[in-house]
């Protein structure tokens, strides 16, 4: 579900609700950031009225104790109004950071929990710029900005006021400009919010693109693709230029309104005042009272047109952070189910599968696997190895069908349990920039290092990772880090075995490995499938020998299943022609 825009009444739902729940448990400095305000706003309604008695005792040829008293009341109320402004900025800061901060965090906590469709579908430089940069748009406005609009409009009330005191008329004319002037400049604001927001979306493409570019940068130079690139990056700088250069000028629009606005109260509060001045009905220092506060008046008519513009950026982020908390994972809660102990039995009854309805990957697909059994999986490149991986680990749904895992219905095991008896080795190996330990643990300092020495030494791993400078504090990075194909895939191999899963799913990768790694890779293998059931996406003869059962995947379904040695005694079998030509040149 996305937030319609013309749906002004939910989206404002939204915003309230999001107000109420990052502002809520800040209400100290919410209220202490209002406090100086209104204590900063008395100070300055006060300073012209001491100008205005300085003035008049002045031409009046008062005692001139009175005066320099005034003088020293004057300067008195200019430090004092310096120092709230400082109390202000120092608090509405606090006040920005904290809340975007929690923000953030339910931002991150909400898309690591989506579904995989949902990050396939966006770079992640999208979701960064969406994290951080709408985030941190909306400092801004939880900080100063919702407190300061308020804030103006007191002032804006208060000067009406005190301009009401001095003369109605000037009062009455004064306050029929600025309403027209607030209205105009309102209008302005809702003529911005989608400027705004879709020059945000052409920056947060941008952002997209160049991250992902530059993450392949090694495929784009080798395939010469770096013309192509540029000329694209083109396309999208001039989506962001236009986008943004439109919505600038809106927003200055907005900054021209005020202006000219001014320049008439300016006018209408100097000509109205100097009449009565010279119908003698005030005295000069009220001629000069209505001048200043016309002069203030500019103040928040100027910075609500900018506070404008900054809600309006901050409308644009909000919105796009509403969508993206609206945004539901596309998998179903799930259960509280719990798997049984020991080795898990997996059953595949009837399994309809695809990354879209239109175009189905897997077609009634039946599999089933004892406790303990292994199961070699074939099938060529693209025919839904990783798929059936991928259902498996409950990263999608199936669209028909069910999956039973340990006799449990995937859909009603508990997410937690899924993730820790079932392993899954993926093809692509992604190693975070962190130490070896927090790479093997996942970050979860539970696990011990006498835990991890132990499971290094059973892989045949410790050799190497004592050669490793620092050992297991060897800082390793998400682009492999010095790290082989092989070894990134024993490390994943650790990882899985740190966690003791009843299941292990392994997509091998299809990269050759040097004999020695391989040999590696062979032993891990061995102590890694004891005791477990497992299914091996296998690209590899050797690997597929440790199989009691072979699938032959093909069209969506399951050609081929058998015992191992059965089929590879069967001359007729697509698994004994495999093995006659060699698997490798067949299936890779
Ligand atoms: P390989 O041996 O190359 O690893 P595979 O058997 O694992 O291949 P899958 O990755 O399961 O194949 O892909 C099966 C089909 O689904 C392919 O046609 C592929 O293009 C498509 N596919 C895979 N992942 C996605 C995805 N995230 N979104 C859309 N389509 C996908
Ligand atoms: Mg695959």
């Amino acid at each position: 579900m996305t937030i319609q825009p013309d749906d002004a009444r939910q989206a404002s739902l939204g915003y309230t609700a999001i107000l109420r729940r990052y502002l809520g448990p800040q209400w100290r400095r919410v209220t202490l950031l209002a406090l100086l305000l209104v204590a900063g706003i008395g100070l300055q309604l006060a300073i012209p009225q001491i100008l205005r008695a300085f003035i008049d005792a002045a031409t009046s040829r008062a005692a001139i104790g009175q005066i320099s008293q005034l003088g020293v009341v004057f300067l008195g109320i200019a430090v004092a109004g310096q120092l709230i402004a400082i109390g202000e900025v120092y608090v509405a800061e606090s006040l920005g950071q904290a809340t975007v901060n929690e923000l953030r965090a339910d931002l991150l906590r909400h898309c690591l929990g989506l579904d995989l469709g949902f990050h396939y579908r966006r770079t992640p430089g999208e979701l960064i710029e969406r994290v951080d940069g709408d985030v941190a748009n909306l400092a801004n406005f939880f900080s100063r900005f919702a407190v300061q609009i308020v804030g103006n409009a007191i002032l804006l009330i208060g000067i009406l006021a005190l301009l009401f005191g001095v003369s109605r008329t000037i009062g009455a004319a004064i306050s029929a400009v600025t309403l027209v002037a607030v209205v105009v400049l309102i209008r302005l604001r809702d003529a911005g919010v989608p400027r705004m927001t879709a020059a945000r979306q052409a920056s947060a493409e941008l952002f997209g693109f160049l991250e992902e570019r530059l993450v392949g940068t090694e495929d784009l130079r080798a395939s010469g693709a770096v013309a192509h690139t540029l000329r694209r990056l083109a396309e999208r700088s001039e989506k962001v230029f236009r986008a943004e250069r439109f919505a600038a000028f809106v927003s200055a629009a907005t900054g021209f309104s005020a202006n000219l606005f001014l320049a008439l109260i300016t006018v209408v509060g100097l000509a109205l005042s100097g009449l009565a001045f010279y119908r003698r009905e005030i005295s000069i220092g009220s001629v000069y009272l209505v001048f200043s506060y016309t002069q203030i008046l500019s103040r928040p008519l100027e910075q609500m047109s900018r506070q404008i513009q900054d809600l309006q950026r901050a409308m644009a982020s909000l919105n796009r952070i509403l969508q993206l908390f609206s945004t539901r994972s596309q998998l179903n809660p799930g259960g509280r189910l719990r798997f049984p102990g020991g080795p898990l039995s997996v059953e595949l009854e009837n399994v309809t599968f695809g990354y879209s309805p239109d175009e189905l990957v897997l077609r009634g697909l039946c599999l089933s696997l004892r406790p303990g059994e292994v199961l070699g999986l074939l099938g060529r490149t693209g025919s839904g190895k990783t798929t059936i991986a991928r259902l498996i680990a409950r990263f999608y749904d199936p669209l028909d069908g069910e999956i039973r895992v340990g006799g449990i219905d995937l859909g009603n095991a508990s997410t937690k349990e899924i993730r820790k008896r079932i392993g899954i080795v993926t093809q692509e190996i992604h190693l975070f920039h962190a130490t070896v330990r927090d790479n093997l643990t996942l970050f979860d300092p539970i696990i011990s290092d006498e835990q991890i020495v132990a499971v290094l030494k059973d892989l045949g791993l410790w050799t190497w990772c004592q050669s490793l400078p620092g050992g297991l504090n060897a800082r390793l990075s998400p682009d492999g880090g010095g790290l082989s194909a092989g070894e990134a895939q024993l490390l994943a191999f650790a990882r899985v075995f740190l966690r003791a899963p009843g299941l292990v799913i392994l997509d091998e990768a299809s990269s050759r490995l040097d004999p020695a790694t391989e040999r590696q890779i062979e032993h891990a293998l061995d102590r890694l499938l004891i005791g477990r059931t497992a299914i091996v996406i296998a690209h590899r003869l050797t690997t597929v020998e440790r199989a009691e059962t072979i699938a032959i995947l093909e069209g969506g379904e399951i050609r081929e299943f058998g015992a191992r040695l059965d089929l590879a005694r069967d001359p007729s079998s697509r698994f004994a022609r495999l093995r006659r030509v060699g698997l490798e040149e067949v299936l890779v």
